[in-house]
């Protein structure tokens, strides 16, 4: 028997008053780059991994664990190349409803075998939300189209009555390619700002954006030009993740940890962006430890994706309209 999984605990920012109550409970979103079947299997190289812990029979039960234990309301994946076989069947007798939209050329197909693209994957909880419109959205940069895809869906939350916009993507990989992502970036925030300010009609307008999160897999460090475009964008979004550091200001020190032939490489490349205005992080579940994730890094055993899964519990914030 293999020792258990190390747990990771939710932890409460210090910095953020909590704004959830009874009519207002939170709402739990998960962000999860869970590795490519074809991708882990026949091109990334991750060396330290044993073979058999790569494998989708053991993999899949790994990753629906990890998603059955925190019982998110909004699940947010990239690199799904199981949709139609695994996560839409199962996610859907959970009481989910899913949206998948492939990358154009998904480099699976050059791997024998696979089971068709890769691409982004977003599902929410039928009891929680009702759809209210879907965009698929293949990113663009300097007006061309790119490789890469995004997934925009609008809500109506039943509980409390209010509008979400929750967006997925995975942006352009490796160096080299950092104006490439920002321009991905940029194309992104530019389609969000019209379907936040433009769903609802009339209404929405008087009542100012749908409160917005994003989550994904953007392949940019901190540091990189796309983050900037983001933590500095009109639309007013923060980094939750900035929410677990001690002066609330920091990044985690990594999302993604492998060893392949070219290398160890640990960063911090996945985010939660959230509308400050509207929204509030309550939540967040920690990064595991250098210890507990081993020598040996990621993909292993324990966790079966390169990538960590973040989540958090956000609530809507009190609507100015309604405080007075
Ligand atoms: P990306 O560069 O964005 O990367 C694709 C995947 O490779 C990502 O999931 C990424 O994972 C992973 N990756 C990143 N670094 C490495 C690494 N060092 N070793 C192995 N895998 C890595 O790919 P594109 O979307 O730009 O597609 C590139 C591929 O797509 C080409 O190789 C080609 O096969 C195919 N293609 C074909 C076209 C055609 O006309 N037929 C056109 C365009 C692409 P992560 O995000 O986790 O880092
Ligand atoms: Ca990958």
């Amino acid at each position: 028997r293999r020792p258990a999984r190390p747990r990771r605990d939710l932890v409460c920012p210090r910095l953020v008053a909590p704004c959830s109550h009874k009519h207002n409970p939170s709402i739990r979103v998960m962000q999860w780059n869970i590795l490519a079947q074809a991708l882990g299997e026949g091109k990334d190289g991750f060396i330290r991994c044993p073979l058999e812990a790569l494998s989708w029979r053991e993999r899949k039960y790994q990753i629906l664990e990890e998603i059955l234990t925190y019982r998110p309301d909004i699940l947010c994946l990239q690199e799904v190349d199981h949709y139609y076989d695994t996560f839409r069947p199962i996610m859907a007798g959970l009481g989910y409803h899913g949206s998948f939209l492939p990358k154009p050329w998904s480099p699976c197909l050059d791997v024998e075998h696979n089971n068709g693209p890769d691409g982004c994957a977003l599902f929410y909880r039928r009891s929680r939300f009702s759809l209210h419109s879907t965009a698929h959205l293949r990113l663009s940069a300097m007006m061309l189209p790119t490789n890469q895809v995004a997934i925009a869906q609008t809500f109506h939350c039943q509980v409390t009555g209010r509008w979400l916009c929750v967006a997925v993507t995975h942006l352009k990989a490796r160096s080299g390619w950092e104006r490439l992502r920002s321009a991905q970036g940029a194309d992104l925030l530019q389609s969000l700002q019209s379907i936040t300010s433009h769903c609802g009609g009339q209404k929405q307008a008087e009542l100012g954006a749908i409160p917005l999160v994003v989550c994904g897999d953007f392949n940019a460090e901190p540091s990189e030009d796309v983050y900037r475009r983001f933590s500095s964008s009109p639309l007013g979004l923060s980094s939750a993740y900035k929410l677990l550091s001690c002066d609330g200001k920091t990044e985690p020190a990594y999302t993604t940890w492998k060893i392949r032939p070219s290398g160890e490489s640990c960063s911090t490349l996945d985010y939660i962006w959230y509308s400050h205005d509207a929204l509030s992080v309550e939540t967040l579940l920690d990064i595991p430890t250098e210890e507990q994730i081993g020598p040996d890094r990621l993909p292993s055993y324990h966790y079966p994706s390169d990538h960590l899964s973040l989540l958090c519990d956000i609530s809507f914030r009190e609507e100015p309209h309604r405080l007075l």
